[in-house]
């Protein structure tokens, strides 16, 4: 076993502090990374404030893992020691069913093993995630990280790139397209960057018209007040897509007849109580879908990954020491940051005393 520096919640109320545990020595298979980079993900802070129901505590957060590899089991044949590497929502999942063997292991309903507070196989205990210093992962579920990619800005890819590229690559976003995209925050901004690069006509509604002019230098074509009714009715019957990504509960059907015949509304919010219900008709009478998306694959995780160090596509980051995590989750429930918070694990290694591999 080897030492892991970590930052944990011990219970919903208390603020993150040091938490020192043990990761499991790297197998023939397995990946030993040193963190770089880990973004700060809403669900970091559904889950230490046990908002889902479902927290083991300690809980070690972070799934936007970006690091160097130290050093690798024997049979790892994707990745050597200095390799930048990516770690994201998922470390492990049965590998047999045939949502795994599609390489969509996200919707593995057997052992999905997810980053931080699943069960891990290995140790017994929970999984704990990225803040942390070090991790050890099976390679079958470590990403390549392009060395064009800036290792801290690419962070926030491995979640909210990923869970916003892979429904717009699902339902066939493709150039000429009018898509929508529902919210500026995290996940809002990367849909927008993914929309503007699949040279769509990105339009963006937002309750907050001071957003516009940052929605356009992200790429978006056009913006759209959606507490404006007399606006949002000038876009009735013309996306081919919209991807809504706003968690607090809302009214659907507002979208929903933006959508063209077969048009698909997509949602990657999950809210704490439920949207009201939209109406019926509204799907039947132009045959339009509403679906839904979680994250994505480990080989579309990558192909994302590749994608944008093609098209130079990072994240908008923030980045603090391990030491603020508790005032940037504050500053995120007032979605005061632009538009994702990355930990710097340099701050959690010099208060460890603890010295990257050279
Ligand atoms: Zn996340
Ligand atoms: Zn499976």
């Amino acid at each position: 076993m080897m030492n892991a520096p970590g930052y944990a919640a011990h219970d919903p109320t208390t603020p993150l502090s040091r938490f020192d545990f043990e990761r499991r020595e790297p197998g023939p298979r397995d990946v030993h990374i040193e963190i770089l980079y880990c973004g700060v993900c809403h669900s970091d802070l559904h889950t230490v404030r046990n908002e889902w129901s479902n927290t083991v505590y300690p809980v070690v957060p972070g799934h936007e893992i970006i690091g160097r590899v130290a050093a690798c089991g024997h049979e790892v044949q994707g990745f050597k020691a200095g390799d930048l590497a990516g770690v994201g929502c998922l470390v492990d999942s049965c590998r047999t069913c045939p949502d795994c063997t599609e390489g969509l292991e996200q919707y593995c309903l057997k052992e999905l093993t997810f980053t931080y507070n699943s069960p891990d196989k290995h140790t017994g205990k929970m999984t704990y995630g990225g803040y942390s210093t070090q991790i050890v992962v099976d390679e079958r579920y470590v990403l390549q990280v392009p060395d064009r990619l800036d290792p801290a800005a690419a962070a926030p890819l491995l979640c909210a790139g990923i869970t916003t590229y892979s429904p717009m690559r699902h339902w066939g976003v493709a150039r000429g397209q009018k898509v929508g995209v529902v919210g500026l925050g995290g996940l809002g901004h990367m849909a927008i960057k993914f929309a503007h690069a699949f040279g769509t006509h990105a339009v963006l509604f937002t309750t907050s018209p001071g957003k516009a002019e940052d929605a356009r230098r992200l790429g978006a074509d056009e913006v759209v007040v959606s507490r404006n009714p007399e606006d949002m009715k000038k876009h009735v019957n013309s996306f081919d897509f919209i991807l809504d990504t706003v968690s607090a509960p809302h009214n659907l059907d507002a979208y929903i007849e933006l959508l063209k015949r077969d048009g698909t509304l997509c949602l990657v919010g999950v809210p704490d109580t439920p949207h009201p219900s939209p109406g019926v008709a509204n799907l039947i009478f132009r045959r339009r879908q509403m679906s839904g998306s979680l994250i994505g694959g480990l080989p579309e995780t990558q192909e994302m990954l590749d994608f944008c160090a093609e098209h130079g596509i990072v994240s908008d980051i923030e980045m603090i020491p391990i030491q603020k995590i508790n005032e940037a989750y504050e500053r995120m429930l007032k979605s005061d940051v632009k538009y994702r918070f990355v930990i710097d694990l340099a701050s959690l290694r010099q208060e460890a005393g603890e010295a990257l591999r050279p």
